[in-house]
């Protein structure tokens, strides 16, 4: 009984309302903010600094001393100085011997010393018990309250007592702590704020790749064709008729490059005999951002649908509607309903609705919010299973808008088929292979590789 209680004892936060006083060496923006920040939180906070006039800047509940008497009134002094001014710390290494200094320092590149700057602190001042934190949260978030985006404070350092100390103070500033290990995992949260969407460069530059590719192939075929061969303008189709092209196209290959690395690391295992090998660099970096490409290809399929909601207000469909009433009149001849058309045309509305509803409900549930509400089956149900029968509607929704146009001679200009035809290879060959490898013979050795069993358990890596 005695065990528990003090078990509960130890994880029950500390409800006492006497905070220790905290130090921040640097009255700056950051260790402004961080010290207004504390004293709401009911720290008592003393700054550090080589002048010791406070000014109006600094919160009026704050002392302002010298750093040698400053450090002394804290156990933690929070280093909000640059890293190139901290050779002076060296000289108050006595004083700072046994305390806990926390290193909220970034840097203008990533990388930029052989060091991190937690480490560099740690060398300086041996004696000093270094965590890094901070970093990731602005002066301005600090200040404004507006902490949505940022809230996680990465944390590390090798003195469990003095991390454990900081993540107190973290959560009493409202923000989440997320214990990132010993102080070598200081260089990579140093980077962290430098990075710029990481996962998003693969996708976004494959889809503007792409989105330039079929751009160029549109106009030839739609625009400069027509005019070489028919003397016909079209060059006002690259407002809507051309956009409304590639977004189809980008977000069917895109949604079908989300399922083809999974398609790819299937084949590696059954032809390797194992999952303890690691996949080529490319495949895990193309796997890791399977996310951003669904993602964009939402945003694709999205810009698909407004495009074509603006089409019975074209001024262009509206002529041609008209102009073939006309011509019927003039011909005293009506075109009676063609039934096969009607469904054919019916049907790749029907699909593309669907499999854009689909697209929708993989994209809300790739949300951190909705994702982190489901269970590991749940979320693998969503985005395996109906993510297939997304790429399955949105196929067969362009498979049906070519209907009988595959074989048509007029559907190929200077030899080129049109663009839709071409967006429809990777999804077939994605399509193909999975329904290939749910066959059993090879389902079941799949299943079995993927819980551990090896072909030649000596060959393994
Ligand atoms: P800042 O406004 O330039 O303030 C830095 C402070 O360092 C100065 O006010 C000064 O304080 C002190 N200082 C400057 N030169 C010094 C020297 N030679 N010797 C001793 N102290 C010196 O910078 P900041 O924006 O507050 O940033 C401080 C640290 O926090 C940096 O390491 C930064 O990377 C980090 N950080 C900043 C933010 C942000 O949003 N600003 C966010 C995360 C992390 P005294 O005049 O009081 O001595």
């Amino acid at each position: 009984m005695s065990k528990n209680s003090s078990n509960i004892m130890a994880l029950a936060p500390n409800t006492s309302n006497k905070r220790e006083t905290v130090c921040i060496f640097g009255t700056g923006d950051f260790g402004r903010a961080l010290g207004h920040k504390m004293i709401q939180a009911g720290y008592p906070v003393v700054f550090g600094s080589r002048s010791t006039q406070t000014s109006s800047l600094i919160p009026k509940d704050a002392e302002v001393l010298s750093h040698a008497e400053a450090a002394q009134k804290a156990a933690i002094i929070i280093i909000a100085i640059q890293r190139q001014h901290y050779n002076f710390l060296t000289s108050l290494a006595e004083i700072l011997h046994g305390k806990v200094l926390v290193d909220v320092s970034n840097n203008l590149k990533i990388n930029q010393y052989p060091e991190s700057n937690a480490e560099y602190l740690a060398q300086l001042v041996p004696g000093a018990k270094v965590v890094k934190a901070f970093n990731t949260v602005s002066a301005w978030a600090l200040q404004s309250g507006t902490l949505d985006a940022s809230r996680q404070v990465f944390v590390c350092g090798d003195d469990m007592e003095a991390k454990q100390m900081v993540m107190d103070i973290v959560r009493a500033l409202g923000l989440t702590p997320l214990d990132q290990g010993s102080l070598l995992a200081a260089q990579e949260i140093e980077n962290y704020p430098l990075r710029l969407f990481p996962m998003w460069k693969f996708p976004i530059l494959l889809s503007l790749g792409l989105a330039a590719f079929f751009f160029f192939y549109c106009l030839t075929r739609d625009v400069i064709y027509p005019y070489v061969y028919e003397n016909k303008n079209f060059l006002f189709f690259i407002a809507i008729s051309i956009p409304n092209r590639i977004c189809p196209i980008l977000a069917l290959i895109l949604l079908a490059l989300v399922y083809l690395p999974g398609v790819l690391a299937a084949i590696i295992q059954l032809y390797r005999g194992t999952k303890s090998r690691r996949f080529p660099d490319w495949l895990d970096k193309w796997m890791l951002c399977r996310k951003q490409l669904g993602l964009v290809a939402l945003a694709f399929a999205s810009l698909h649908v407004l495009y074509t909601l603006v089409i019975p207000i074209r001024l262009f469909v509206r002529w041609r509607i008209s102009s073939r009433i006309i011509s019927q009149a003039l011909n005293n001849k009506t075109e009676p309903l063609n039934n096969t058309n009607a469904w054919l045309s019916d049907s790749y509305l029907a699909l593309g609705i669907l499999g854009f509803f689909l697209f929708v409900l993989l994209g809300i549930t790739s949300l951190p919010s909705v994702s982190n509400n489901v269970n590991w089956r749940e979320f693998r149900f969503v985005q395996s299973k109906l993510g297939y029968l997304t790429l399955i509607l949105c196929t067969a929704h362009t498979l049906v808008y070519g209907g009988n146009r595959f074989l048509s001679p007029s559907s190929y200009r200077w030899y080129l088929p049109n663009a839709y035809m071409l967006s429809l290879i990777v999804p077939c060959i994605v399509l193909v292979v999975k329904f290939v490898l749910i066959f059993p013979c090879l389902d079941k050795p799949l299943t079995r590789i993927r819980q551990g069993w090896e072909r030649n358990p000596q060959h393994s890596e």
